[in-house]
């Protein structure tokens, strides 16, 4: 493997312990404010209904407060889980947390008979900053969770999410240590800085430290090529004196192009194509389908990019050691497997992989050369790849249609004994994924990067 610290391979007891321990520091710290509450021996009030919304709202304040832990792309917090796996956790656990604050004043008007906290404007001012502050949240709430439902262009919902994150954490702490100092000891005082400043340090080491750091000291794109009809290759190296980052093939970063000429600037996230192997530079294959997409073609060798990696646990080097492997992309999720399979010929791993590559021209089949001449019972990898085109022209002889089950079974024969790896649209996605459950193939042995976040 190659040098990139503190990975584990996915199911060995070293992950599972990695997983644990954070999972259970995680569920400490939200239970926090209950266990000092006991500590210290403060009850919940004679009101079962009212001591409820306490704990709801206390535990609530601790979820929300520990947010930016899940998105702040801390090395130590991703590595066991992966970036796409934490964010998913980030929604639920941020619903879980505005449901808790939620439910908290409503518990304790019902509980106290006090009707007045829910619609009462003239409240002391912690109680009139909490109520602003829950408005704020459920408008942060639907539009996260609903954004793309509602056409809300991405560089929106992220921007106004990034700027609301302070909001509310500001505004549940003034409520919180308002009312802790009223009617709790003193060591809540504290527990509310530990967990404000837990959320607070993620939140602006990510887009103080990082982002803006990172273009006191950009990388420079060294090359920028066409690769395919609207397929881009950019490469960047790092800053002159500074090494870059070991990686994991399949893993991917995130960049912000360094443009000006009026070009956005906005960070997204790309898998890394380049293989671990090659020390200096790292590259991506952005594809154009959509506003800062169309745009990757106007970069130049020399601008300056903001690079964070890396990320993601989508590798075969954090899978279980299977006879073969199946690749399986859709367009221009063969990235990550081109970074695989170039790790592989650069070690000389010679191990048994097929590759079913759907597109829908030929014209779409980028890096298709390269593939060819990896290609072969002597090489290394020992790559038999396939594509499958769903719209050929006349004079296709190869496979056509799409990825389905009648070419998986004539393909790749007996599942037993391959892992399986997925990267593509998501409707073939989630079809490849059915079909492999169908034919009894285990989860663990199937392995999917969605190119959303
Ligand atoms: C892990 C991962 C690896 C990826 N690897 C590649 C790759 O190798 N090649 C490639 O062409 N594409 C890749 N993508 C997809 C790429 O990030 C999006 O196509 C690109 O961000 C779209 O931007 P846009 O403004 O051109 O399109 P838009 O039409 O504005 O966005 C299309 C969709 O892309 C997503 N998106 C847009 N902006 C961002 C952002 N700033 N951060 C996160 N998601 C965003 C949203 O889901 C949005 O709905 C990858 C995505 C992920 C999550």
């Amino acid at each position: 493997m190659p040098a990139a610290a503190g990975y584990r391979v996915t199911g060995t007891a070293r992950h599972r312990l990695a997983v644990l321990w954070r999972t259970l520091l995680y569920a400490l710290l939200v239970l926090s404010p209950i266990i000092v509450r006991e500590i210290t021996g403060g009850g919940y009030g004679s009101d079962c209904v009212a001591g409820a919304g306490l704990v709801l709202g206390m535990t609530g304040f601790a979820v929300l407060a520990l947010q930016p832990l899940f998105s702040s792309r801390f090395r130590w917090v991703e590595r066991p889980f992966g970036l796409d796996r934490l964010l998913r956790v980030h929604r639920v656990t941020g619903v879980i947390g505005a449901l808790f604050v939620t439910a908290h004043p409503v518990l304790l008007a019902l509980g106290r008979n006090n009707r007045e906290l829910l619609l009462s404007l003239d409240l002391p001012w912690h109680l009139m900053a909490a109520k602003l502050t829950l408005a704020v949240l459920v408008f942060f709430g639907i539009a996260a969770l609903f954004h793309s439902r509602l056409r809300l262009p991405f560089q929106w919902w992220f921007r106004g999410h990034s700027l609301l994150t302070p909001v509310i954490l500001a505004g549940i702490f003034m409520h919180s240590y308002a009312a802790s100092v009223r009617y709790q000891p003193a060591a809540f005082r504290v527990l509310w800085f530990i967990l404000l400043g837990a959320g607070a340090f993620s939140y602006l080491h990510l887009t103080v430290y990082r982002r803006f750091g990172g273009r006191l000291r950009p990388w420079k794109v060294t090359g920028v090529s066409r690769i395919g009809r609207d397929v881009w290759d950019i490469s960047m190296e790092p800053p002159r004196g500074r090494r870059g980052f070991d990686y994991l093939p399949g893993q991917f970063l995130f960049v912000t192009l360094l443009r000006a000429r009026g070009l956005p600037t906005e960070e997204h996230p790309f898998t890394i194509s380049s293989s671990p192997a090659q020390k200096g530079y790292v590259s991506i294959s952005p594809k154009e389908s959509g506003d800062f997409t169309a745009t990757v073609g106007k970069t130049e060798a020399g601008d300056g990019a903001v690079v964070m990696a890396p990320y993601g646990r989508f590798t075969y080097l954090l899978g279980n050691e299977p006879s073969r492997i199946v690749f399986m992309a859709g367009g221009i999720g063969i990235t990550p497997f081109m970074s695989m399979l170039r790790y592989m010929r650069d070690t000389g791993d010679r191990r048994k992989v097929l590759l079913l590559y759907g597109c829908r021209t030929e014209q779409d089949l980028v890096f298709r050369d390269e593939l060819e001449r990896m290609s072969g019972p002597e090489g290394a990898p020992e790559l038999e790849m396939v594509p499958v085109l769903s719209s050929p022209g006349d004079d296709w002889t190869g496979e056509t249609g799409y990825v389905d089950g009648e070419k998986i079974d004539r393909l790749v024969g007996d599942p037993a004994g391959s892992s399986f790896y997925i990267c593509g649209p998501p409707p073939m996605m989630a079809m490849v994924h059915g079909i492999l459950r169908e034919r009894n193939v285990d989860e663990r042995s199937i392995h999917m990067e969605r190119f959303s976040l």
